[in-house]
This record gives structure tokens, C-alpha cells and sequence, in this order.
């Protein structure tokens, strides 16, 4: 059995009252849905102008549709959104948001303004089930896969949270880039996941260019072939190690898809040019992987791939077996790539007053539950919140204070 077969699939949900999630839909599925309503094709044009360009939660206030349309469309429809659970605002600009969705699982998505682009931050799963060793996510069992609505749905909701609506062109708009670099493997939702990109890149709604998305692996090689082929976003690979005895322990995918492939998918991914390249994550753990012979080794390992590099400090979590390398260490090992042609920034960190480091609103709102669980335990209350019923990876035990993920 493949990796990709064991993950639970992703569809949408109808509403409890069984109306039907617009967002998520492609536009055949919107078509065919406006058919069995009696409407003519055009409908469709309309209608996903008023969701996708302008932003409109509220049918009754497209306009543009004739009230008795509307009127049909509501008893039916609705325009989700994940509700923002929580936002925080960081005094350097990002802002986060947990993102919760209708049966009550939550993940994080965050907003990261630099000085020529601003990128929000997608996850494609609640969990993952890749367990790197140096992620907190991948210490939590995989809860479900997300639908496209819901991977679409984190992006408009952040526009929301701008109120950047009606979409603007490229050139003006804040919240400019998508990366599939949150909480999740994307390959391993890939179908929701293309489904959600493609919506978002449809050029009479979000109309975000393929250019100025980023999905993110930690290296799942037939589906990067596939991706390459049929969404031709830009590609960043967590990469992290340079041999596969070092990245089967730290990264158990390496085991099924070694270094070797692993690299031949990258070279033969079709947007590999120097327009396009890829970008190679690689977390700097102490004494681990960051000796001068290590970034020697990286030059070697990606030679004739066009790339560049970004240097991720560890950010200790309790429990975790890992420290982050010596500033000096990094600056050294760096410097060893710049001489080798390639540019390798170090990722600054961003968000720290907010909690804004991978998994921790998640992991604080998943206390809060906890400690309120406990209480109502200890004060004999029956509790009938669904969260204490346990679910995979959430609630074995109280979530260690300043837990984190990064990938
Ligand atoms: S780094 Fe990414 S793929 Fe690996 S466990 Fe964490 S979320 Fe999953």
C-alpha cells in the first residue's frame, strides 16, 4: 500500500441542515449544481465572480442575480468560511489566525508581509502523518485531510481579515503569494489540494499567478512528477539532510523515497529554470547536520538543479531531541553555499510575540480545551463538548507549553 492510499480522502460536507458549501467547487461542479437548480450556464460566470472575485459571504447581496435566483440559491447554498477562532498580530506585521472548521477541527494559517510580497501561510491537513523528528506537527497523528473548500477557504478568510476584496491585480494586492507550507504533507491531499490551487488561480475570481505559489513537500516523489505536470507551481522541497542513513532518521518518508529520487524528481520538475527555481529547506540542527562538510555536500547533492536555499534555525519545542546550530555555524555554512553560486538566506524568525511559530495558537487552544475538560471532570460535571472524546494525536496528554512546528 502507498503512502498516498492510506490517508483518509478529502470531500466537501454539506451543512448539517444539508446545504451545499459553495466554495470548494470547481467550476464544472458549480456549472452542474446551477443545472440541477434549472439555471442557464452563464449562471455560473456570475456567480463565481460574486465569490471568488468580490468576496461575498451573503448571497442575497449579489446583486447582479435576480432575487427569485438568490432567493433558490440560499435555500440550498451557503458561502462557507472557517471561522477565525482566534487572530493575533505580531508587531513585525504577521499575523495568524487558528482557522476553525465546521466539525471543530482547527489548523493555523498565517499572513507574512515582506518588503516585496505578502505571503499567507496554507495548511492542507489537520495533523500529518510524516513524523519529522524535528516537528512538533509530526509528534501528532493525522487527523483528517482538509477539502478544497477548506484549503481555499483559510486563504479568503485571511482576505477577509484585510478586507482585500474585490481582488486586486498583482501589483497591489497585500496578501500576494500562497504557500502550501502549514500544518500537513499537500502531497498527500494532493487531489484538494490542486483542486484549491486551481480555484485560486482562476483568473476571473482570486486570480493568484502560478508564479506566486509555492507548495511545499517534504519530498513524496511520484506526486512531485505529478504536480510538475499538472499545476507547474513553484516547489520547495524540505530537504534537512544529505545522506539517506541521516534523513531516513530524521525524515522516515527518505525511506521510501531515497535522496537519489528524491533529487531526480527535482531536476526533471518542469518549472526547474533559473526564472523558477526550486527552493531547498534545510533545518540547522546542532551537531546534527550542519558541519562544514555537510554544506559541501548539499553543493554536491544539487548540482545542476537550479535552487536556492533557505536556512531555518530550529526552534526548540520540549521534548524535542534537537538544539539549533551556533549562529556562527549557520553563517559559516551559509557562506559555504554562496561560494557555491547558490543563495541561501537565513529565514528570519517572525510573529515571536504572537505565538506565531508553526503549531502554537493550535497547540494553546488545544490546552485551553484540556484544563476546561479537566475542570468539568473534577467539578463532576458531565461534559458534553465533543473535543475530550479523544481524537487521534490530539489529547493523549496536555501539550507541552511553547510547542512548536517548523518545516
Ligand atoms: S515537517 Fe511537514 S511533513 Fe514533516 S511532520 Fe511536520 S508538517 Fe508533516
Amino acid at each position: 500500500m502507498s503512502f498516498v492510499e492510506t490517508v483518509p480522502t478529502a470531500s466537501a460536507q454539506p451543512a448539517s441542515d444539508g446545504r451545499i458549501d459553495l466554495i470548494g467547487l470547481s467550476r464544472e461542479e458549480l456549472g452542474a449544481l446551477l443545472a440541477s437548480l434549472g439555471e442557464k450556464p452563464f449562471r455560473t460566470k456570475q456567480l463565481w465572480h460574486w465569490l471568488y472575485h468580490r468576496g461575498v459571504t451573503d448571497i442575497g447581496a449579489m446583486t447582479t442575480l435576480s432575487k427569485p435566483f438568490r432567493d433558490k440559491l440560499a435555500q440550498s447554498c451557503f458561502v462557507g468560511r472557517p471561522r477565525v477562532a482566534e487572530e493575533a498580530t505580531s508587531g513585525d506585521g504577521t499575523r495568524k489566525w487558528l482557522m476553525r472548521f465546521a466539525d471543530g477541527n482547527e489548523v493555523e494559517s498565517v499572513y507574512i508581509p515582506e518588503d516585496d510580497r505578502g505571503s499567507v501561510c496554507l495548511s492542507s491537513q489537520v495533523g500529518c502523518t510524516m513524523t519529522c523528528k524535528f516537528c512538533h506537527t509530526g509528534t501528532q497523528m493525522l487527523v483528517r485531510n482538509l477539502t478544497a473548500g477548506e484549503i481555499v477557504g483559510q486563504f479568503m478568510a485571511a482576505r477577509d481579515s484585510y478586507g482585500e476584496w474585490p481582488s486586486p491585480t498583482d501589483d497591489t494586492r497585500l496578501l500576494s503569494n500562497i504557500v502550501v507550507m502549514g500544518m500537513g504533507e499537500p502531497l498527500y491531499n494532493y487531489d484538494a489540494v490542486v483542486k484549491a490551487l486551481t480555484i485560486a488561480m482562476d483568473p476571473e475570481g482570486i486570480a493568484m499567478s502560478r508564479r506566486r505559489i509555492t507548495l511545499s513537500t517534504s519530498g513524496v516523489v511520484p506526486m512531485i512528477r505529478r504536480l510538475g505536470h499538472e499545476l507547474d507551481v513553484n516547489l520547495a522541497v524540505s530537504l534537512h539532510a544529505v545522506t539517506d542513513e541521516l534523513r531516513d532518521r530524521i525524515m522516515p518518508v527518505n525511506k521510501k523515497y531515497p535522496l537519489a529520487e528524491l533529487m531526480r524528481a527535482c531536476r526533471e520538475y518542469p518549472p526547474a529554470s533559473n526564472a523558477r527555481r526550486i527552493t531547498f529547506a534545510y533545518m540547522m540542527l546542532k551537531g546534527v547536520n550542519d558541519g562544514e562538510a555537510d554544506a559541501r555536500a548539499l553543493v554536491a547533492l544539487v548540482k545542476g538543479i537550479p535552487c536556492k536555499f533557505n536556512l531555518i534555525p530550529f526552534n526548540p519545542w520540549p521534548g524535542s531531541a534537537f538544539a539549533c546550530s551556533e549562529p556562527r555555524t549557520i553563517a559559516r555554512f551559509a557562506e559555504i553555499l554562496n561560494e557555491a553560486g547558490y543563495s541561501a538566506p537565513v529565514r528570519e524568525a517572525r510573529g515571536q510575540d504572537i505565538l506565531a511559530a508553526c503549531g502554537q495558537l493550535r497547540s494553546a487552544s488545544m490546552r485551553e480545551r484540556l484544563s476546561r475538560h479537566k475542570a468539568r471532570v473534577a467539578a463532576g460535571i458531565e461534559d458534553d463538548h465533543p473535543h475530550p472524546r479523544r481524537q487521534p494525536g490530539t489529547l493523549p496528554f496536555p501539550i507541552p507549553e511553547g510547542a512548536s512546528r517548523d518545516q
